[in-house]
């Protein structure tokens, strides 16, 4: 999961040269004239920008990001450009990124496209594999995939993701790295792509052009580039067949989606807490008008209206879906807290997350050098009891993980700054009680009366959730969670990052430290005495003095979590159960049964529910997850992490298990 950085040297120009595959960035004769030649002029972008000014969305994508030249000089273009579709989605794979200061360093050589530059660098992540979403700028997405781009093609869920209408192929010369150039990349390539799709390269090596070729595109020689006496453009020859949305040789066809529908950009959202209101900032960003019904009259009512939770990255012992979605999970959020601090400060403090070493995961106990392996530095590394004390400014009672961009964020603001998005409304002290589809619409009611209807709904109301008729079957659990205040004192005020060890401790705040939480699997509301004492005796085992903090509790508040079975949120469509159950009853005789029926959801109805305590890291790019479905875009997640969110999971396992 964490990502070999590239491995450069610099040349007198100033420029990167990779020592791991002895080859040069950029041509030294003038980069940027070349990637304006080679990639964006051969594929005539401007014009065919001019052309699909009617469409919603123009996708680029490019094998070898580097420093991001083509990308930039393709916004720089993009933003010039007046005629033209609202959105450049560009999704770009890149095997060994650049470190961040080599970037930064690399960028300075250009000064004409510093704009740009400056943006993809406050948003730029130099760690962890997987695809990271950056929102650039108004209207441009990237999508950087960390990893070899073979590898990183075929985990993408293309049969719900659109396709790419350019592509650059720029991963160094062919001789030096066969591996970018390989025939079976460019038959993903050519699979990712439609009949209008071009691609250009510099090389036009005899067994790329057949590659190229044989993946079904016509390939032409162009002039090439200063010294370079040609340069390759090809287009689409073949009509592409759009894989069956049901793949009868696929293992899992019931977590095959269906092909996005068009659908109006209208959608309603039930519940305003973390879950809902990030996906309805998601959506909004994209245009979408939506409603957020709330049942209470303030947000964040339920377990979101914690006074502060913590973020942090939830670790696991081996790479798995699980442990790739909470890794991108973590660094999504991270990335959108900063950008939305940027426009007015949600009430965030960036003071660093310590998990004590002994606290993690009781029942399967962190490994550390299997952590180590697993996870960069950047997002976790193990300091000895010393230096985590140091951090903390307290003495604790042990060694610690600490996520430096961890930290305290109050949800209440946060889900206020979502909600102050112009496409958004919230309707509070409303319950929406029943749903149901009339003339490809959602009608929303409350006890039978009609509230609003909407061209798609997003169920994000926790546990909630199980009381609308679609969702009755979604194995939803509650868990108690009792939180305590208590008073800071002199010493206790010295504590500066966040703390977790049985419990978590939040540095104090106008006199005040919040400790979280108690666990109970009961919807018990009552505030309970017992539970206080077991907050305040185990807050006080994090530090080597028990005396640190004070025994001064002043208010508790109980809310309900809501949880999966397996620990793991609910994202996705809603499944039509009854029909997922005739279509696999199968799988009740036969677990190993193959099918080739995809799976059955209910159009335009999703739900986001079940992130337990994670939220704060999980619910921003499930929101993004969502929204990306619903708008019919590339997915940021890869096929293994959209599959383990989805909702009838728990549905199949059942039939499987004969239930
Ligand atoms: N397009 C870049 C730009 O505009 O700045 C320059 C790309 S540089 C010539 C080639 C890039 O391909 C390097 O960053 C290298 O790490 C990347 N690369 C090499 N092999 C790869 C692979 N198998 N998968 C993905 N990227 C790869």
């Amino acid at each position: 999961m964490k990502i070999k950085n590239a491995e450069i040297s610099w040349l007198e120009s100033g420029l990167p040269y990779s020592t791991e595959f002895q080859d040069i960035y950029y041509s030294k004769d003038n980069a940027l004239a070349e990637s304006q030649q080679v990639f964006v002029q051969a594929n005539k972008l401007e014009q065919r920008w001019t052309d699909a000014a009617q469409d919603e969305t123009f996708r680029i994508g490019e094998l070898g990001f580097g420093a991001g030249l083509n990308f930039l000089q393709t916004c720089k273009l993009w933003q010039a450009s007046e005629q033209r579709p609202p959105l450049l989605h560009y999704i770009a794979f890149e095997k060994h990124p650049l470190r961040r200061a080599d970037l930064r360093r690399v960028l300075q050589c250009w000064p004409t496209l510093s704009e740009p530059s400056q943006l993809l660098l406050e948003q730029y992540i130099d760690h962890s594999e997987g695809c990271h979403r950056i929102r650039l700028a108004s209207g441009i997405t990237l999508d950087l995939y960390f990893g070899d781009a073979q590898e990183q093609l075929r985990r993408r869920m293309q049969e719900s993701c659109p396709s790419i209408q350019c592509w650059f192929l720029d991963g160094f010369s062919p001789a030096r790295n066969g591996q970018l150039w390989q025939e079976s990349l460019m038959q993903l390539v050519a699979a990712a792509s439609d009949q209008t799709t071009t691609l250009s390269s510099y090389s036009v090596a005899g067994h790329v052009r057949s590659a190229i070729d044989s993946a079904g595109f016509d390939v032409f020689k162009r002039d090439g580039f200063g010294r370079k006496r040609h340069s390759l453009f090809a287009s689409r020859r073949t009509p592409i067949e759009k894989q069956a949305a049901a793949d009868a040789s696929a293992p899992t066809p019931w977590f095959i989606l269906p092909t996005a529908q068009k659908l109006g950009r209208s959608v309603a959202i039930i519940g305003a807490g973390l879950a809902g209101c990030s996906t309805a900032y998601s959506l909004a960003q994209r245009g979408y008008k939506v409603t957020v019904f709330e049942a209470a009259d303030s947000l964040a009512a339920g377990a979101s209206g914690i006074a502060r939770l913590a973020l942090r990255c939830r670790l696991f012992n081996a790479p798995s879906a699980e442990a790739e979605f909470y890794l991108q999970a973590y660094n999504f959020a991270l990335r959108q807290i900063q950008q939305l601090e940027k426009a007015g400060s949600p009430d965030w403090e960036a003071t660093g997350l310590l998990q004590l070493h002994k606290a993690m995961n009781k029942r399967k106990p962190l490994q550390q050098d299997i952590l180590q392996g697993l996870y960069s530095q950047s997002v976790v590394r193990l300091l000895d009891c010393n230096a985590a004390s140091q951090q903390a400014g307290l003495a604790l009672s042990d060694a610690a993980w600490y996520f430096a961009g961890g930290g305290a964020m109050n949800p209440v603001s946060l889900c206020e700054h979502y909600l102050a998005h112009p496409n958004i409304h919230c309707v509070r002290t409303t319950t929406i009680t029943a749903l149901q589809r009339t003339d490809g619409r959602w009608q929303l009611k409350t006890n039978d009366a009609d509230v609003a209807t909407a061209d798609s709904v997003v169920i994000a109301n926790s546990y909630s959730a199980a009381k609308l008729s679609q969702c009755t079957e979604l194995p939803l659990q509650i868990s108690r969670g009792q939180t305590t205040e208590i008073a800071s004192n002199a010493g206790s005020e010295s504590l500066c990052s966040v703390v977790s060890g049985e419990r978590t401790v939040f540095p104090a705040k106008a006199g005040r430290h919040l400790l979280a939480a108690s666990y109970a699997e009961c919807d018990e509301l009552q505030v309970s005495a017992d539970d206080r004492m077991e907050n305040l005796r185990l807050a006080r085992e994090t530090f080597s003095d028990k005396e640190t903090i004070g025994l001064e509790a002043l208010t508790d508040r109980v809310a309900l979590r809501c949880n999966s079975p397996d620990r793991f949120p609910l994202v996705g469509m809603v499944p039509d159960v009854s029909q997922m159950r005739a279509n696999y009853a199968e799988l009740t005789r036969n677990a190993k049964a193959r099918f080739t029926t995809s799976g059955h959801y209910h159009p335009g109805l999703y739900i986001n529910v079940a992130h337990g305590s994670n939220g704060l890291a999980s619910c921003p790019l499930s929101a993004e997850l969502l929204a990306s479905l619903i708008a019919g875009e590339n997915l940021p997640c890869s096929r293994d992490i959209v599959s383990r969110l989805n909702p009838s999971r728990f549905l199949i396992r059942d039939l499987k298990q004969q239930k």
